[in-house]
């Protein structure tokens, strides 16, 4: 695992498309769908669970 970032709250995932969707990791931290675009950038955070989203470079 990658611990040189201690902010152990935020979740990364790695996309391959820049337009995803996320309902959070489920429990109390889960809510409602919600669908992101990436738009010019290469990475975007959940506005609702702050999990950050990466776009895979291939
Ligand atoms: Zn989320």
């Amino acid at each position: 695992m990658d611990t040189q970032n201690k902010d152990l709250d935020v979740e990364k995932e790695t996309v391959q498309s820049k337009k995803i969707n996320c309902a959070g990791i489920g429990g109390s931290l889960g809510h409602p769908k919600v669908y992101l675009d990436m738009g010019d950038l290469n990475e975007i955070r959940c506005p609702y669970c702050s999990k950050l989203f990466i776009l895979e470079n291939s």
